[in-house]
């Protein structure tokens, strides 16, 4: 067992720990002062010359395919990378990636969907969960009965993040009510143009999803993605791969939040001495990086999975629910120790507060990651002690 990087591995860490050091750090205490005052935290034209130089340096498209012109570095480099990024609360990522299950477009939507979303001419929206179905999403309700050469699709979503800025959307919609949700939903793709809305859910974070209205949107026949009926696996399969790259994104916050408090707990004194040598303090400090290791350890373990093409599911489970929950102790723990300075919207640790706490929710709720890790072990379909 070799729990070391590779040589190749290596330098796309320090690669992009230079890139984010250099290229994006600079931006942070901009991209606060902008949310402050309400505006976004960074403009689309100047993520758009960021990404610009980060395809000089081979980063564009780390998980699309060659033939499509992406440097497809594959699940393991992916883990790597975004714990990297993740260090640096800019709302950043590399250009030229398309949504997992966009590669099922036939030639001809390939054309109109996937390659200008790998391109960054469009934009795309994941839209399942309605008001009614969340983590139930065998629920959900919206209809889309046959026309002729067209379907029409009736009711609303929620929740879609990019559901505002997209100009297409991927929906999730009931095509056979006799066969329930697993074998009678279908994906279709639906421009916004063929006629459905959007509002702007305000939340606790920086940015805001989208209610999503269609009524009597009409939808041609050629826009099903992928198979009729065949929607429920493709959502599905788009959850699935989100999970572990949100215990990646944990370890990058965690990391570098930790590292803040680390040092302000060596200048901050009170009493007479630097609060580091409080015990208090050092055990903070301390319970933080052990959790933040076992994240790591779980991701990277989910993310070999994948890269060995074994099924990861339950692995991903378990780095979503651990890595979810050790980066909102370790952030709460963060601000705890910068004391009433933490609170304020001077330091980032206020906001990651309150993004973070996203994490636990949004694709799989902690609840239903226990569930999914209890049912596997209760039917037998993972045995204890054999996760390797
Ligand atoms: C900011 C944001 C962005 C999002 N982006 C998207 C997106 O792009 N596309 C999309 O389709 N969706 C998106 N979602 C939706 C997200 O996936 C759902 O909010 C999530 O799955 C939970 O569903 P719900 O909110 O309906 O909660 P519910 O399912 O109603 O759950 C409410 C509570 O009950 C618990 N619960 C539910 N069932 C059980 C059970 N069987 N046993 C025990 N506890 C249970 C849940 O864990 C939760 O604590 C987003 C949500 C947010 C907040």
């Amino acid at each position: 067992m070799d729990f070391s990087l590779t040589y190749e591995q290596k330098m796309v860490q320090q690669t992009v720990r230079d890139f984010v050091k250099k290229e994006l750090m600079p931006l942070e205490s901009d991209v606060l002062r902008n949310e402050r005052e309400g505006r976004p935290g960074i403009k689309a034209g100047k993520i758009r010359e960021i990404q610009a130089r980060a395809k000089e340096l081979g980063f564009w498209g780390i998980n699309t395919p060659e033939e499509y012109g992406g440097a497809n570095l594959g699940p393991l480099m992916t883990a790597v990378i975004s714990m990297e990024l993740a260090r640096t609360f800019v709302p950043f990522a590399f250009g030229g990636t398309a949504d997992n299950i966009l590669y099922y477009c036939n030639e001809e939507q390939k054309q109109r969907y996937l390659l200008p979303t790998i391109n960054g001419e469009r934009r795309s929206c994941f839209a399942l969960t309605e008001p009614g179905a969340g983590s139930d999403a065998a629920n959900i309700q919206m209809r889309a009965i046959k026309d002729g050469d067209h379907w029409i699709l009736n009711g609303e979503k929620v929740f879609i993040t990019n559901g505002n800025e997209a100009d297409f959307a991927m929906v999730f919609a009931v095509t056979d009510v006799e066969k329930g949700a697993r074998g009678g939903v279908t994906c279709f793709l639906v421009d916004r143009d063929m006629g459905w809305h959007s509002d702007y859910i305000h939340t606790m974070g920086e940015w805001g999803p989208a209610s999503l209205y269609f009524e009597n949107v009409r939808v041609p026949e050629k826009n099903i993605l992928g198979q009729l009926h065949g929607g429920f696996d493709l959502g599905m399969q788009w959850i699935g791969a989100g999970r572990w790259a949100i215990a990646c994104r944990a370890v990058g916050v965690a990391e570098r939040a930790l590292q803040m408090a680390i040092e302000y707990s060596q200048t901050r004194v009170t009493f007479g001495k630097p609060i580091s040598e409080r015990q208090a303090i050092q055990w903070m400090i301390a319970d933080s990086h052990v959790e933040i290791e076992a994240t790591r350890w779980l991701a990277l373990h989910a993310a070999w999975l994948a890269e060995q093409k074994q099924d990861n599911r339950h692995a991903s489970s378990i780095a979503k629910l651990h890595g979810s929950n050790m980066v909102n102790h370790v952030v709460d723990r963060v601000l705890q120790i910068h004391g009433g300075m933490g609170y304020t919207k001077e330091l980032p640790v206020e906001r990651w507060y309150r993004e973070v706490r996203l994490w636990r929710i949004f694709e799989g709720t902690d609840e239903i990651q226990r569930f999914i890790i209890s049912r596997n072990l209760l039917r037998g379909h993972v045995k204890l002690g054999e996760s390797l």
